[in-house]
């Protein structure tokens, strides 16, 4: 979208998008995300502020599903989140790319009057989601020994637990 798109009174907008959309925008992203359920929808309000710079303000709602990173199962998570974002030009002069080094890790910019709201859409997502997973806080995760899930099976006693012998039993086995 172009910033001269912007009316003096705002420009509302309502945005859509499915699971196809959604995972080409996670590509390589360092979160384990497993898909996007049903649609996310994402009600903004554009607005100018002293002339350049671009106020995006509304909500999205989306159901992740991510995979837990104790337990390996899958879960959901649902974002109904209310944002605020400023976005300043981006100018490849000097002094500006001085300014953007130092604040680089909390400003946002557009570049040559363009901007994506829907890529701020899915920032808001992302920003949302664990960088480390669990299904619940309390998530037991996998026995080390055998790989069962512990939340299934809280009273389990692994029988694998001594490797060594295990190993010694199988090697008298392959004898015989
Ligand atoms: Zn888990
Ligand atoms: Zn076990």
């Amino acid at each position: 979208m172009n910033i001269r798109e912007i009316p003096k009174e705002g420009k509302k907008l309502s945005i859509k998008k499915d699971n196809a959309w959604f995972m080409d925008m996670v590509g390589g992203s360092n979160i384990d995300v497993e898909s996007l359920h049903g649609d996310l929808t994402s009600a903004i309000d554009i607005h100018m502020h002293y002339e350049k710079s671009v106020a995006i303000e509304g909500s999205v709602h989306a159901d992740v599903v991510l995979r837990c990173v104790k337990c390996l199962q899958s879960f959901h998570k649902k974002i109904d989140n209310n944002f605020s974002v400023v976005l300043e030009p981006y100018d490849t002069d000097g002094q500006t790319k001085h300014a953007i080094a130092k604040t680089e890790l909390d400003a946002e910019f557009y570049v040559h009057d363009e901007f994506d709201p829907e890529a701020v859409v899915f920032e808001q997502i992302m920003l949302s989601l664990p960088l480390y997973p669990f299904c619940k806080p309390e998530c037991k995760g996998l026995c080390t020994y055998c790989g069962i899930n512990l939340n299934e099976h809280p009273e389990h006693k692994c029988k694998n637990k001594k490797e060594p012998s295990s190993l010694k039993s199988q090697l008298a086995k392959i004898k015989i």
